[in-house]
């Protein structure tokens, strides 16, 4: 398959990675080109509630390095991964360097496509320079930025860096069911956010409150 095999466009590449569950985000040149890959709005729910690593712990993690691991062997890359540290990959930097993503009012990046639903699950690192897309300009551009105001405790706003305690605090009230079962208000609220099944952001949610505070 000339999409999955070395010699691989960047269009080759974006055209295989749906099928896999995944998204090409964009990419960058360094020691060659890092693809960066995140869940495909649409597929990547449904293939990773499939999958074998489902209903053990760290399905994402270990389904992510499973099918990007395989992938980039296909093609003669290297995998990297935003997990499974110390050492952390870069993954914030290469998201700026590659372009697409961008800073928001709120402080975590915002993405041309993906909006602040954004997320890393890889990257395939070739060794060799593909041609790449042009940057893209921020979606914040001309956007009324109504992520500003969008979480009830303003644990995520312009006012200050994001106040992960009011966060945790506000989500175990019974209020704070909305975000957990729907997904974090404020990244929903940005219109370049794509719509995700909400049992997906229930599961990332369940995951920030109750394992990430930890
Ligand atoms: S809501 Fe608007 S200003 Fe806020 S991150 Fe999204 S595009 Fe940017
Ligand atoms: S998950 Fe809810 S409480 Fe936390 S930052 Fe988002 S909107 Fe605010």
């Amino acid at each position: 398959m000339a999409d999955a095999a070395v010699g691989a466009t960047y269009d080759d590449l974006a055209a295989h990675a749906p099928g896999l569950g995944l998204t090409v985000l964009g990419a960058l040149h360094e020691d060659g080109t890092v693809v960066l890959l995140g869940p495909d709005p649409d597929r990547f729910w449904p293939i990773l509630t499939a999958a074998p690593e489902w209903g053990a712990p760290d399905p994402v993690d270990r389904w992510s390095a499973r099918v990007i691991g395989a992938w980039a062997t296909e093609i003669g890359a290297t995998a990297r991964f935003p997990f499974g540290g110390p050492p952390w990959e870069p993954f914030l930097r290469w998201a700026t360097a590659s372009g697409r993503c961008h800073p928001s009012p709120v402080g975590p990046l915002v993405h041309d496509a993906l909006g602040l639903m954004v997320s890393f699950r890889g990257a395939l690192h070739l060794p060799r320079r593909i041609a790449i897309p042009a940057p893209s300009p921020s979606p914040c551009r001309g956007c009324t930025a109504p992520c500003t105001t969008a979480c009830p405790v303003g644990a995520l706003s312009d006012a200050h860096p994001y106040d992960v305690p009011a966060c945790h605090a506000f989500l175990d009230t019974p209020a704070g069911e909305a975000c957990l079962s729907g997904g974090c208000l404020v990244r929903r609220a940005c219109p370049a956010s794509p719509a995700r099944p909400a049992a997906q952001s229930a599961h990332h949610m369940a995951h920030f409150h109750q394992v990430e505070r930890q």
